[in-house]
């Protein structure tokens, strides 16, 4: 694998390397990489021929400095795995290289960001907006690859694909989980024993949230029947609970009949911040 820690180099490499006959995939990370991180190399992998995963723990899209400072960094872990994977390329700059200047540039995705991770998280999708358009404008991918994970995530990059005509097919791969439901995440790993054992609440809520859905009880009971079951714990701090549209994310405060829709939870646990979101079709 070839491990490029500036714009310059990946760039020489991108030049060199592509042509009209072959394709390159995308798949962008913070580290710290962990097996649902490798089933998106895997998907790139399976569509392209050249496969670059970038590194880059994104200050612009941190709202809160101790998250970005308890952010784990592993990188020669994360090294070893990705040439255990077949990784062509890691592009892992340091922030002098992706930042020379702080950026004029703002992002706003209208109401998509007013709810949700952009409600909470100040600031977030812009940062998010920033460094995928500098990833795709520098790498310039056949396809990128993000996960279910991060839902809204996913539908902000399709809105700045669309807005900005960047000709690149997005994948979106279905959240990895451990044995017990918890969804793979690298803050995971700053959860201790006792929490770790408590995390499995995040996806049972969303399971039986679903349940409660497909019995078409109204959005407004599930809301309180997902906020006491969080209340029996003083360990977490429920942040949200959403009921979303499957094709604009848009918060749904009706009973929805028919269609798909994305329930999305958001909570601390201790001083972690764990998301997870579950699709329904009705
Ligand atoms: P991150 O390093 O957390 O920014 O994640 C990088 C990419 O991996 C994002 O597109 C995430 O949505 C995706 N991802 C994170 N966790 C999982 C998981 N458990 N399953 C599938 N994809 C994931």
């Amino acid at each position: 694998m070839e491990v490029f820690r500036d714009v310059a180099g990946l760039r020489q490499y991108i030049t060199k390397h592509r042509t009209n006959l072959n394709s390159l995939g995308l798949v962008p990370t913070m580290g710290a990489l962990h097996q649902g991180h490798i089933k998106l190399i895997q998907a790139s992998r399976k569509e392209n021929d050249i496969t670059v995963c970038s590194i880059y723990v994104n200050p612009t899209q941190f709202n809160s400095q101790s998250d970005l400072t308890n952010y784990p960094r592993t990188l020669d872990q994360d090294i070893a795995l990705l040439e255990k994977e077949g990784c062509d390329v890691l592009f892992a700059p340091q922030n002098e290289e992706m930042y020379p200047e702080t950026p004029v540039l703002q992002f706003h995705f209208g109401k998509l960001e007013k709810t949700m991770e952009g409600k909470f998280r100040n600031g977030h999708f812009n940062g998010v907006g920033i460094i995928v358009s500098k990833f795709l404008n520098i790498v310039a991918p056949d396809r990128a690859y993000f996960g279910q994970k991060d839902i809204q995530q996913f539908f902000i990059v399709k809105q700045l694909v669309k807005d900005l005509s960047f000709p690149v097919e997005l994948r979106m791969i279905p959240t990895l989980r451990e044995p017990d439901g918890l969804a793979l995440s690298s803050r995971n790993l700053r959860l201790t024993p006792a929490f770790r054992k408590k995390a499995p609440l995040m996806y049972k809520a969303l399971i039986e949230a679903g349940t409660l859905l497909k019995k078409q009880k109204s959005v407004e009971e599930i809301k309180t029947f997902v906020k006491e079951l969080f209340l029996d714990d003083k360990d977490f701090k429920l942040e949200y609970f959403e009921v979303a549209d499957g094709n604009s994310l848009g918060i749904i405060d009706d009973t929805p009949k028919k269609g798909e829709v994305f329930l999305c939870i958001a909570a601390y646990l201790g001083e972690v911040r764990l998301i997870d979101n579950i699709s329904i079709i009705l």
